[in-house]
């Protein structure tokens, strides 16, 4: 093994554990160590786990194995989500050297002083329900848009979750140093940053173990507004009943928030609702909507909605059906509801059979298509600002308006990166939307931002 070992990391989940690896390959770079890609040979191979997926346990197993395909005695740490709440399951996985879970995993380096493999693997895993540190991160695979990570952890105990358990109590950075992440961001070049967290909304509570908000979300929309950074900025998940009317009214007037949220429904049956112990009903949601389309006409809303959740009956799910197709939203996540372990609806007896939440999500996912091309023909003949993100297709570039709309257009200059202008024009074969060239927006900026010249 040479003196600069390589490594790999894998990542399964979500864009935090997309963020959370990057911090950490960044960390282990500095400390020089050289990555490599995950099909090449490599000396370490870093699997980051999620807790979401029900396959959790099989995939990781399936990438533990084509690793050591790859390398036979490469040192193969887990981490993450899954390591966190099964971690006796992973160190049993053949090959398995260390297993680290959610504080631990970002004091890796620590683990790989010594690369013997083990005859069994060391487990590193912390009390869930202990106030945990909080640790920065944002991805910089690509340079166009990065995931910053502001808050992680929640409070809220959703019947369903095991989110609570794999990433413990809410906790978040504050303003000031959120703001430092944005500016180191924005010095790479990024045009876009989109804050993410478990819980977002819940951004402010500093002190582990503390119930206290110091700061809150809409402190943070504020301050971030004032920056002087040519970076646009979206807002990932945030639960409806903390979408406050502040938030939504700052947004609809923002230089530098996109018209853009995500906001999980979960289901639009109350009773349903109430069964997830969701901390809201369906008209919290439906005036969320109304009053963000009354001030953004054209503003993009996603949903998430479990189809199939323990007790659904067919007339909570015609309920969730219908309010979601006359709901002016844009496009719906469906997922099928599946038990997990150590959740409270595990236990409930009222189970949905299986091939009728699949029938239901599918049913979703058909309402989804029709909700995102109703959405893309309201903004037919609308000009919207355009970031290229450099993915090319058969001579198409494309990028994503500022309201989520995916558009191409053909061109030979390299456009990755730039914003340009675009009137939106026809939907084309392939679902995006065909645009043509208002002006290029956006001049390329000179990336030397200072904390002191915007605070
Ligand atoms: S809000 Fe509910 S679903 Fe979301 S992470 Fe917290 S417990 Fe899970």
């Amino acid at each position: 093994m040479s003196a600069n070992p390589t490594y790999a990391v894998y990542t399964l989940g979500c864009k935090l554990n997309y963020a959370e690896s990057s911090a950490i390959s960044r960390r282990l770079s500095e400390q020089g160590y050289n990555k490599v890609s995950f099909k090449e040979k490599a000396d370490i191979y870093i699997i980051n786990t999620c807790s979401v997926t029900n396959e959790a346990d099989k995939e990781c197993r399936m990438v533990v194995r084509n690793a050591l395909n790859t390398s036979p005695g490469a040192f193969i740490a887990v981490i993450g989500c899954y390591a966190q709440l099964k971690p006796e399951e992973i160190a049993k996985i053949e090959g398995v050297d260390i297993v680290l879970g959610a504080s631990e995993k970002f004091n890796i380096a620590n683990y790989l002083q010594k690369l013997d493999k083990n005859s069994f693997a060391e487990i590193h895993s912390c009390e869930i329900d202990q106030p945990l540190e909080f640790h920065a991160a944002h991805s910089s695979g690509e340079r166009t848009r990065s995931f910053l990570k502001v808050q992680d952890g929640c409070d809220y105990v959703c019947s369903y979750c095991t989110i609570p358990l794999a990433r413990g109590r809410s906790r978040s950075n504050n303003i000031e140093k959120v703001i430092e992440n944005i500016y180191e961001i924005a010095n790479k070049g990024v045009r876009e940053i989109v804050l993410t967290g478990v819980n977002l909304g819940d951004f402010g509570i500093n002190e582990p173990g503390s119930d206290k908000h110091h700061e809150t979300f809409f402190q943070l929309v504020q301050g971030i507004e004032k920056l002087d950074v040519p970076v646009r900025f979206r807002i990932s998940s945030i639960e409806p009943n903390l979408l406050t009317d502040d938030i939504i009214r700052w947004v609809s007037t923002s230089q530098k928030f996109v018209p853009h949220f995500h906001i999980p429904l979960q289901s639009g049956s109350d009773t349903i609702l109430k069964k997830m112990r969701r901390r809201y009903l369906r008209d919290v949601y439906s005036e969320r909507v109304q009053l963000i389309k009354s001030l953004m006409l054209h503003c993009c809303i996603g949903a998430d909605v479990i189809a199939g959740f323990h007790g659904e009956t067919e007339e909570d799910f015609m309920e969730t059906y219908t309010f979601l197709n006359e709901l002016d939203i844009s496009y719906l996540h469906a997922f099928t509801y599946s038990e997990r372990s150590n959740t409270l609806a595990a236990e409930s007896k009222e189970a949905v059979p299986l091939e009728i939440r699949r029938k239901r999500t599918r049913m979703l996912r058909i309402l989804s298509e029709k909700k995102l091309r109703n959405f893309y023909l309201q903004n037919m003949g609308q000009e919207r600002d355009v970031l290229f993100e450099g993915h090319v297709n058969d001579g198409w570039q494309y990028g994503h308006t500022d309201n989520y709309v995916r558009v191409r257009i053909s061109s030979d200059e390299i456009l990755k990166n730039s914003m340009y202008k675009l009137r939106l024009i026809a939907i084309n074969e392939e679902g995006t939307v065909d645009g043509e060239v208002v002006s290029s927006s956006v001049d390329s900026p000179t990336f030397n931002f200072q904390l002191s010249t915007s605070n």
